[in-house]
């Protein structure tokens, strides 16, 4: 691995999908010094925490991939977790970003050097000053445990999906499985063969459609190989495909309706008893939460050695779970898959903009982003899958990909005009905000009768973007400086040091 150097351009916090796909762009464009600050000891986000039994996308891999980089090579419409993570590593790798990358570098501070127009980024090994920079932190790369009393206490194995324990083995355990998300639902019914014993503890039962992956054949790779256009084609349709989900969630629930009826059917069918059926139907409009797709999910549940628990768990002991019903399991292992902090991001204590303020304080009332990309106060920093740029309908990379054309064209224009910092003007980010707000408010996510990770602690969802995916990318198909305050490299009080 390089060393770290003093100066850089650009330094990338996070290399998971939308970190690696900027450094990868970014360096496309020319921009060579450049750093990507990773504090794992691999690429991949996401991708490379969440190797949970089980572990796959819901969204459909040709869409789930770097425009750039197709993969005429995936093996199933729904991508495993070790293919996705080995695109990610052959991405980092074949377009030359790996030099950059500085594995074991974990971001303590950021802070803007207004003087100097340069971000100095301390790190664990280091520190290095940039002109730019680009936090891709990533919304689910921070797990979030439940507050639940005497849990820290617990005696037994305790460790959360997104951090799984590979080293410890399940087999003829007593386990409780805590959340029923779409993690939970991935890899209950991968431990339900090997568990003695499994307690899935449900506060909020999911939607559940069914999965119907398929693999995808040497003859249909060997095609998409040998005629890009055809996989292009295939990609079109199912970005198409996605997009219509959006009316159904944002214009008219009446549309859901059809879908609804499809889970409930899947239920049935697929839970025969009656009281098990009637714990796991949801009581909130579908897709107000993340819809869960599983073909196994629903059959695992109704094996003899599970238990679905709906009493809320009152406190963990050290060797069990109690509810508020009195009742005490005992357990040797507890899942935590209770989700992310996505909505209180880690990172955002620790980047501090003019005056000291830290990104953590500017959204005290809730994350707000100008195009979910820049913040006024923080000049030359662009966070990417920032606020309300999440799709719980379709696929993410297509957001970040869209930043990545927003901040490559502010890159372009800073380094053609000798911009030294641009900081988004307040009002343009106010109404800006006001848009998305407006556009919420008629939305499933927050008139759907639940809770859900897309909001925060004051019922806003600050995480969603409430429209088409290409509404999003025509506002970031280009960096209108006119929004923006620019200040030029000969209003700098001085050129820093180099
Ligand atoms: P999640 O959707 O946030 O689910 C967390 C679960 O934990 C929920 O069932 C929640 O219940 C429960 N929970 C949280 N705190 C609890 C507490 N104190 N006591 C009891 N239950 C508690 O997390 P996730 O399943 O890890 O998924 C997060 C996101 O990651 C997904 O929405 C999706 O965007 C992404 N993801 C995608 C895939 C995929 O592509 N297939 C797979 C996994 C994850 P409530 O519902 O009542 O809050």
């Amino acid at each position: 691995m390089t060393q770290l150097p003093a100066e850089a351009d650009v330094a990338v916090i996070g290399s998971g999908f939308s970190g690696l796909g900027a450094a990868i762009r970014l360096m496309q464009d020319g921009v060579d010094s450049l750093v990507v600050l990773e504090r794992a000891a691999d690429v991949g986000g996401t991708w490379r925490d969440n190797s949970y039994p089980g572990a796959a996308c819901d969204v459909p891999s040709h869409l789930y991939s770097f425009e750039f980089a197709p993969n005429p090579g995936w093996s199933h419409s729904f991508s495993r977790q070790p293919e996705i993570l080995a695109y990610l590593r052959d991405c980092a790798r074949r377009y030359g970003l790996m030099p950059h990358v500085h594995l074991g570098h974990e971001v303590l501070e950021a802070s803007w050097d207004d003087a100097a127009a340069r971000w100095v980024v301390r790190t664990t090994r280091g520190t290095v000053r940039a002109r730019v920079l680009v936090s891709a932190a990533g919304p689910l790369s921070d797990p979030a445990l439940p507050d639940i009393p005497g849990l820290d206490a617990f005696a037994g194995t305790l460790f959360h999906s997104g951090a799984w324990d590979h080293g410890h083995d399940l087999t003829a355990e007593r386990v409780a499985v805590i959340g029923t998300g779409a993690s939970a639902a991935q890899f209950v019914p991968e431990i339900q063969p090997v568990a003695g014993r499994l307690h899935v503890f449900q506060r909020t039962p999911s939607w559940v459609l069914p999965r119907r992956d398929r693999p995808i054949g040497a003859l249909e790779q060997r095609l998409y190989r040998r005629f890009p256009a055809v996989q292009r084609l295939v990609r079109t349709a199912i970005y198409l495909g996605r997009e219509l989900y959006v009316l159904g969630f944002t214009v008219d629930r009446r549309l859901l309706r059809l879908a609804s009826r499809v889970a409930r059917r899947h239920l049935a069918r697929q839970v025969p008893d009656p009281e098990l059926r009637a714990k796991l139907t949801p009581a909130y409009t579908m897709g107000c939460k993340r819809i869960v797709l599983s073909d196994d999910l629903y059959p695992a549940l109704c094996r003899p050695n599970v238990e679905v628990v709906t009493e809320a768990i009152e406190r963990v002991r050290p060797h069990s779970v109690v509810t508020t019903d009195g009742v005490e399991r005992p357990v040797d292992t507890i899942v935590c898959a209770t989700g992310f902090r996505v909505t209180d991001p880690p990172i955002a204590h620790g980047i501090r903009g003019r005056a000291g303020r830290t990104l953590a304080e500017a959204w005290e009332t809730g994350m707000r982003a100008y195009k979910g990309t820049t913040v006024a106060g923080f000049p030359n920093l662009f966070l990417l899958l920032g606020p309300n740029t999440g799709g719980a309908h379709t696929s993410v990379v297509l957001m970040a990909e869209a930043q990545h054309a927003y901040l490559r064209d502010a890159v372009r224009f800073m380094r053609t005009h000798g911009v030294a910092s641009v900081d988004v003007r307040p009002d343009a980010m106010r109404r800006y905000g006001d848009t998305v707000a407006r556009r919420m408010e008629r939305t499933v996510w927050v008139h759907g009768g639940c809770r859900s990770w897309y909001l925060d602690r004051n019922g806003r969802n600050t995480t969603l973007w409430p429209s088409f995916v290409a509404g999003f990318r025509r506002r970031t198909a280009r960096f209108d400086r006119e929004n923006y305050r620019v200040v030029t490299s000969t209003m700098l009080p001085a050129e820093a040091p180099a």
